[in-house]
């Protein structure tokens, strides 16, 4: 009896009290801030979750610490940040429909088949993923092809890069929509495919989510997030839901990854809202706006200086005129927000660079101007970046996953400026890495493997893909921490193990200096920590999801 008294005396003042802990004997890695790797072997964690010092040595001699934590030499570095995630989106795809991966047609038609028979409730199916680029056909489903299977409620199935809607008649009717429907200024509307501003015609027609449903694609997104070892993102295209929900999930204490909101521009502007700063303990913060100047490259949406290749005449999507552009940036600048605007195209690269001049010289350099993707540039366009303090946002995914593509809606001359990372770097302008999830898979170590190799996890192909643009590991793991964490205005807090940044960082099953790409792209993360808390263990738990 006594016994258990005193070490109930013990146990509450060991929690109580300061507590210092140190993490020794890791093979501790992370990027310098000039983009070399820099070796540690363990780690001083104070009890406000901080980082107190980092050692070079595996074991150290420390007048006082409270807990040790035995690492046993496995690889300990940051945790990733991916600069351009969509949060709730990735929920969603993970409790909805998941078209990702089908290889045809008919493999689409066959899971809708089974979700519909599987959820006679649902009102409206809603699913995510499809690209007609991976089947044989390569054509754009329609209308009809979903009506074949279900005709009795509405479907929604939108493509991989967001940027457009398959829907059944069913949905149609109940958008109000027809076939001779015009596409909105920015849209297109062709057999039940509805893209970019055109899908807002079927949006208004869905029925809103709940704050339930919100919240669950909230904790789903995390859970996902923290098995692959990310603990920040830039949350793009936060819409005012999506940042309630965040913020219910802060007061309750349920934040696990670090949030740097970028909110819906319209929606921003209509509730006049403004920046805020950290909250919940720096887990929380809406610090810009979302623009965007054209489409994607898939859907023939993404913007061009000259036609595409295998669409003569089409330049793809304008969205906005350049007034029209300045003035809208302009406005959330003034606002205080930071901004971030999709660009995929030369020529919406080429007037976005423009607009953030422009803006450089009224609001002054350290607004971080961000252009999102910065896919398929004009070489010429590059150098323009630094100067006007302009941030390439960029997802080497995209790269493995688009490069066929590119080749075919450009042709083989117009590639010099295509995911060109090493030429932003020796351009001196800043580089942020992400995945775009759930475009992409959000697990960062296909990412980093890319982003070394030029190559797909398959190695594909041999050489790489215009291999000089190729990163060093130093670079690439950079911009996916201190890139990825200056570009949300986070750095001071994020990004790097150093004193007085926070604690959060991931152990692996495996050293990334000692690998080549393809294995390095299967690192599987062991354990993810959140302010000096583990809050993942893959051996005591949430499995990891295959996004
Ligand atoms: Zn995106």
């Amino acid at each position: 009896m006594r016994k258990t008294f005193i070490a109930l005396i013990v146990a509450l003042s060991a929690s109580a009290a300061t507590a210092d802990t140190l993490i020794s004997n890791v093979n501790g890695i992370q990027a310098t801030a000039d983009g070399r790797i820099e070796h540690f072997g363990s780690l001083l964690i104070g009890d406000d979750g901080r980082v107190k010092q980092i050692f070079a040595k595996r074991s150290v001699r420390l007048s006082r610490f409270d807990h040790m934590i035995n690492g046993e030499g496995r690889t300990l570095m940051p945790g990733l940040i991916d600069g351009h995630g969509h949060v709730i989106d990735l929920g969603f795809a993970a409790l909805r429909l998941d078209l990702t991966g089908t290889a045809s047609l008919a493999e689409l038609q066959q899971r809708l088949r089974a979700y519909a028979a599987a959820h006679p409730e649902a009102k409206w199916i809603q699913g995510f993923g499809w690209n007609q680029e991976l089947w044989p056909e390569k054509r754009f489903p329609t209308a009809a092809d979903l009506d074949a299977i279900v005709s009795d409620r509405p479907v929604v199935l939108e493509r991989v890069d967001g940027h457009a809607y398959v829907v059944n008649s069913a949905a149609m009717k109940a958008a109000g929509v027809t076939a001779a429907t015009p596409a909105p200024h920015g849209g297109e509307i062709h057999d039940g495919v509805f893209v970019d501003a055109a899908k807002q015609l079927i949006d208004a027609a869905i029925p809103k989510s709940t704050n339930a449903e919100l919240d669950e694609a909230l904790a789903k997104s995390q859970e996902i997030l923290i098995a692959v070892g990310v603990t920040g993102v830039g949350s793009m295209s936060t819409s005012l839901a999506d940042w309630n929900a965040f913020r219910r999930a802060g007061e309750a204490g349920r934040l696990n990854v670090r949030l740097m909101a970028y909110i819906t521009a319209a929606e921003a502007a209509e509730a006049n809202m403004r920046p805020t700063g950290w909250l919940y303990g720096d887990r929380l913060r809406a610090v810009g706006v979302k623009l965007f100047a054209d489409g994607a490259l898939g859907s023939r949406g993404a913007w061009l200086k000259q036609s595409y290749a295998d669409s003569p005449g089409s330049l793809g999507l304008q969205f906005h005129s350049d007034p029209e552009m300045l003035g809208l940036a302009d406005q959330a600048a003034a606002a205080g927000f930071q901004i971030a605007t999709h660009a995929i195209g030369d020529a919406a690269n080429a007037q976005i660079i423009s607009v953030y001049e422009q803006l450089s010289k009224k609001y002054g350099r350290d607004r971080r101007w961000r252009i999102e993707h910065f896919q398929i540039v004009d070489p010429a366009d590059i150098p323009r970046l630094a100067p006007a303090g302009i941030i390439a946002s960029m997802q080497p995914t995209h790269q493995t996953s688009d490069r066929l593509m590119a080749e075919a809606r450009l042709g083989p001359n117009r590639l010099a400026g295509a995911y060109a990372w090493q030429s932003v770097l020796k351009s001196s302008a800043k580089l942020a890495f992400g995945t775009d999830f759930p475009v992409e898979s959000p697990n960062p170590f296909p990412g980093l493997s890319a982003a070394i190799s030029r190559q797909d996890v398959n190695g594909q192909p041999p050489g790489g893909w215009i291999s000089s643009e190729r990163l060093a590991l130093g670079q690439a793991l950079h911009a996916y921490t201190r890139g990825a964490a200056y570009a949300g205005f986070a750095e001071p807090k994020i990004g790097a193990l150093e004193p007085g940044k926070y604690a959060d960082f991931i152990i692996i099953d495996r050293d990334p200096t000692q690998i080549d790409a393809q294995t390095l792209a299967k690192t599987q993360v062991l354990e993810t920590w959140v302010a000096g808390k583990k809050v993942f263990s893959r051996a005591s738990g949430s499995p990891e999801r295959g996004q």
